[in-house]
């Protein structure tokens, strides 16, 4: 529900021609592979900054990457503000506000 919130400020502009012609530029300038890891294959061309945030870099070749689905959901998952997945990193979180209280009383 929210990420449909979240996508809907896009899908106006991926519907263009002209965003089906800028989509391919950005593929072509990253070599049609994901700017974050590399990857080859499906991908998805991302907004550096979000439509939502920034409208008037909708069409922006330099706001634009290429990303594979796996990192462009990661991204998103940032933006929406569940970013905090990795366990591991949760942990130590914990951990460290456990100690803080700790320290303080
Ligand atoms: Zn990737």
């Amino acid at each position: 529900m929210g990420v449909n919130r979240w996508t809907r400020h896009s899908a106006p502009i991926i519907r263009t021609k002209r965003w089906k012609r800028l989509r391919y530029e950005a593929l072509r300038r990253d070599g049609f592979a994901c700017v974050s890891c590399g990857a080859r294959g499906r991908l998805e061309v991302d907004h550096r900054e979000p439509v939502r945030t920034a409208p008037e870099r909708s069409f922006d070749l330099t706001n634009l990457q290429s990303l594979c689905v796996a990192c462009h959901a990661r991204k998103t998952r940032a933006e929406i503000g569940m970013g905090e997945t990795d366990p591991a990193r949760m942990a130590w979180k914990t951990l460290v506000r456990k100690t803080g209280r700790e320290t303080e009383q």
